[in-house]
């Protein structure tokens, strides 16, 4: 199939941009790394009247740590470029980890972290990642801008927190507290398709190696990425032992998704899956947590 017929810009600066989206705000549609967006336009399910290039806007990629140790990251940043950043690896190792499932080495040298969000594939890595970590995405618009937590940010199957008008330009990730360990598993059927069901996983221990705080985010198993936060706030104040993590896992593949099967997996197997990965990520950040 070959696209609907439409208007195309690539303006240069981000004020132009925003110009734009506020002009033409029902009928236009960003394009940054196209490689969600193209593939909608030639199958005919998106029919935007225009497309808003925003690959020529100056200083949307960066990648930069600010005085409070938040990482900022640009949402024109491509994902090839995050995966082999010192900074990313650093300071946010789950999403270092995430990113090489992310589709293929060509794919992510294109695609973008704030397409990504953007688009808002439940099946998707980056994501539950921003869940996980309790990002922060800023939004501008002619005139304006706020800043969305992720867990306000992701409403449902492709659904977001953008209004019409609105530009993703920034994501802030918090710097991970000390003794923090993190780790992202996920099935798919081939190395880079999309999972099958994936979990981003999050612990902070204290002192004496309890458990502060876990975050458990759940991906390809909902609409959107799922906060498995009753299984995640039962492990806090008690050791990071196999007992705990195995009821953990288990609330969360039993209690805390509801899963859809399809041609690729049932919705047990998936259920299957997340009891499974969840414990091992669990158990996988305990270890780097103690290390840290
Ligand atoms: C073969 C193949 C396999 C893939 N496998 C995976 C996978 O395993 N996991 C995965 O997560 N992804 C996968 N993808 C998708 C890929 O990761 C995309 O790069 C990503 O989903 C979208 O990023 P993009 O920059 O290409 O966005 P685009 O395709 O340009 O845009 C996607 C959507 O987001 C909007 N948008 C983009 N940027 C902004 C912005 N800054 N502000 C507001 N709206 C914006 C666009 O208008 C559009 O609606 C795959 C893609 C292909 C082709």
């Amino acid at each position: 199939m070959k696209p609907a017929p439409f208007d195309y810009v690539a303006p240069r600066s981000l004020d132009e941009v925003l110009e734009v989206l506020a002009e033409r705000p029902d009928d236009a549609k960003v394009l940054a790394g196209g490689q969600s967006l193209i593939p909608l336009l030639n199958f005919r399910l998106a029919q935007p009247t225009l497309l808003v290039d925003v690959n020529r806007l100056p200083g949307l990629d960066g990648v930069a740590v600010a005085s409070d140790g938040e990482l900022r990251l640009g949402a024109l940043a491509r994902q090839g470029r995050l995966e082999r950043d010192p900074h990313v690896a650093e300071r946010a190792p789950l999403l270092a980890a995430a990113l090489p499932h992310v589709a293929h080495p060509q794919i992510r040298n294109r695609g973008t972290l704030g397409g990504s969000l953007a688009h808002a594939d439940p099946a998707a890595e980056l994501p539950a990642v921003a869940l996980a970590l309790d990002a922060r995405l800023r939004l501008a618009r002619r005139g304006g801008e706020r800043w969305v937590a992720a867990r306000d940010f992701f409403r449902g199957l492709f659904a977001t927190a953008l209004e019409p008008g609105e530009l993703l330009v920034e994501v802030a990730l918090p710097p991970p507290p000390p003794r923090s360990g993190f780790a992202f598993l996920e099935v798919a059927r081939r190395h880079g398709d999309y999972a099958l069901a994936g979990v981003a996983a999050a612990v902070t221990l204290d002192e004496r190696g309890v458990c502060r705080r876990a975050r458990l985010v759940l991906l390809a198993v909902g609409d959107a990425p799922v906060d498995a936060g009753v299984a995640a706030a039962a492990l806090a104040g008690g050791p990071l032992d196999v007992e705990r993590i195995a009821e953990a896992a288990r609330h969360a593949a039993e209690s805390e998704i509801d899963p859809v099967g399809d041609i690729h997996a049932s919705a047990d197997f998936k259920r299957h899956l997340i009891r499974v990965l969840a414990a091992r990520a669990l158990a996988a950040a305990r270890l780097r947590a103690e290390a840290a």
